[in-house]
């Protein structure tokens, strides 16, 4: 590091790139640099930051965005790079991290940088968010990840007197490149889900996969499509993809959450539903809070009766 400490930043998501900017110029004050590598084709405002790394590499790969960041590593020495904690950025920062010989954490809720030494110091979120843990970097590389909106720092405005000094980089992917051997598009319900008047919104209280279908049962009845928590779909990968902060966002007229904590980061993914309904077994659950008609109970015992009594009155959804 030299005497200005700098922050290298990189997503591939120009948004989350440029909140990551605005903590790092605040994690460096007046005093330092940031650096940027910019997402690809995406044109960067050359006064929002100090240097600015471009490419013309076609290739999206994480093991080519870890060689690019670790060509901008050489260039700038700097004390920490932050990088963007989706699900491509996840993939990246590890490989850098392995690469230039850096400390790595993911998750970061918060970082300080000390001026002088250029030792880092993060608050990282661990296990989906159910605990914090705080690491002391000594001087030297190091790659943290954060999420969108996990480190609230105000944006950094373009200033006038900035022009970034710019570079074109191209790197070599060297050690062990995956070989792609075919290409299939993802499975997605998002265009369905986003359209579903009802969405049967499952978490971890629901124990095995053979269980959905009790869900699905409970799901035809309502005309509804299923969701997830992201354990369901990050962890135990029984969905492409999960609703919340990180996830897709639904607003339907009903939902119903089965075995869902009501964590913020996924309450957020369902609260614009016309109607939030909750069944969980501990009555203290946070999703009580949130919903507006809310059943404690095991999901095991309840839904099937449920079911049967929907059956036996011939009960059909508004929107049916
Ligand atoms: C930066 C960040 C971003 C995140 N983004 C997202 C996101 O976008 N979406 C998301 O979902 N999460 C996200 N998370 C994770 C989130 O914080 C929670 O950990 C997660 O939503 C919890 O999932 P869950 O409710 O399925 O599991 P749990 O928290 O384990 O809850 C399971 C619930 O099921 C109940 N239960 C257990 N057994 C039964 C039963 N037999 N009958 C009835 N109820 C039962 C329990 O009482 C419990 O309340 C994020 C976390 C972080 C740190």
């Amino acid at each position: 590091m030299g005497d200005k400490p700098t922050i290298l930043i990189w997503s591939e998501h120009p948004a989350l790139a440029r909140e990551l900017v605005g903590a790092a110029r605040q994690a460096l004050g007046p005093g330092g640099d940031v650096a940027l590598l910019a997402p690809t084709g995406v044109a960067v405002d050359i006064r929002s930051v100090d240097v600015v790394f471009t490419t013309e590499s076609a290739d999206e790969s994480p093991e080519a965005w870890a060689a690019l960041l670790a060509a901008a590593v050489s260039q700038t020495e700097p004390a920490l790079v932050l990088v963007g904690a989706t699900k491509l950025g996840l993939q990246v920062a590890p490989r850098l991290a392995e690469r230039i010989g850096a400390g790595y954490a993911a998750w970061a809720t918060g970082f300080t940088l000390e001026a002088g030494t250029g030792a880092v110091a993060a608050r990282c979120s661990l296990y989906s968010g159910g605990a914090l843990a705080y690491h002391q970097f000594k001087p030297g590389r190091v790659v943290l990840t954060a999420a969108p909106g996990a480190l609230t720092a105000p944006a950094d405005a373009p200033s006038p007197e900035r022009i970034a000094r710019q570079s074109t980089l191209t790197a070599e992917v060297d050690g062990i490149a995956p070989t792609v051997i075919g290409v299939r598009p993802k499975a997605t319900s998002a265009a369905r889900l986003e359209e579903a008047h009802a969405v049967i919104d499952i978490g971890q209280g629901v124990k095995a996969e053979e269980d959905l279908a009790l869900i699905e049962s409970v799901a035809a009845l309502l005309d509804g499509q299923l969701a997830c928590t992201r354990p369901l779909s990050s962890d135990r990968d029984w969905f492409p993809e999960w609703l919340g902060l990180s996830g897709k966002k639904v607003a339907p007229e009903l939902s119903l959450l089965i075995g869902v904590s009501g964590a913020i980061q996924h309450i957020v993914g369902v609260r614009d539903s016309r109607v939030i309904a909750a069944v969980n077994n501990d009555e203290n659950a946070a999703i009580f809070a949130q919903a507006d008609v809310g059943v404690v109970a095991d999901l095991y015992a309840f839904l099937p009766v449920l079911v049967e009594r929907i059956k036996a009155r011939g009960m059909r959804p508004a929107w049916q």
